[in-house]
């Protein structure tokens, strides 16, 4: 299986990518958390990416497509993955299908979690108290809720011309809406 989870920031990717990932036996690569380990190893990718993250800011698509491109083709995604924050742009897109096709493989699924905007600044407003992430000051949450309509969300058209998006509910419990994405992805895994 090959797929993406997209929503904007706060809707739980990163929570679900884990378990859908589990459950298909594929790694979830979330680009937000490669640039964090690298920020907080001090490496030269952290460095360069960290002004842009604090900032709320896309990190530049050559450094991040490049990234993925490694990340892929480690052994553990031979049979697939699961990205989460990635594509964020256009040339993402392009870039990931290049990727794809240069492995012979196709993407199966594009999930997009919709959820109430403001529930989500909330949510992300929790998560600034409990884990202290440098990019989640209140007007840093709110850049990134714009940059991801303004950069992000036409993506989502750009996939569902091709048939790939299932929209799913990203409200409610977690183990729900966890539930809702295997009900929709396990007919695909079938067919
Ligand atoms: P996330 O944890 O997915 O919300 O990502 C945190 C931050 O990492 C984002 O606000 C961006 O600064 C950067 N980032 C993550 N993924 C991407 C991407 N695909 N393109 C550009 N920047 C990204």
């Amino acid at each position: 299986m090959r797929l993406i989870l997209m929503g904007p920031p706060g809707a739980g990717k990163g929570t679900q990518a884990k378990y859908v990932a589990e459950h298909f036996g594929i790694p979830a690569i979330s680009t937000g958390d490669i640039f964090r380990a690298n920020v907080s190893r001090g490496t030269d990718l952290g460095v360069q990416a960290k002004r842009y993250m604090d900032a709320g800011e896309y990190v530049p698509d050559e450094i991040t497509n490049l990234m993925v491109r490694n990340r892929i083709d480690e052994p553990d995604a031979d049979p697939g993955f699961l990205l989460d924050g990635y594509p964020r742009t256009l040339a993402q897109v392009e870039e990931l299908d290049s990727m794809i096709e240069h492995t012979g493989h196709r993407l199966d699924a594009v999930v997009v979690l919709t959820v109430d905007s403001e529930e989500v600044v909330q949510r992300l407003l929790n998560r600034a108290r409990t884990e202290g992430r440098a990019d989640d000051t209140e007007d840093v949450i709110r850049r990134r809720q714009e940059i991801f309509l303004e950069e992000t969300e036409p993506l989502i058209a750009v996939y569902r011309e091709r048939g790939l998006v299932h929209e799913i509910n990203g409200m409610g419990e977690v183990d729900e809406v966890t539930k809702r994405i295997f009900e929709a992805l396990d007919v695909i895994d079938e067919s």
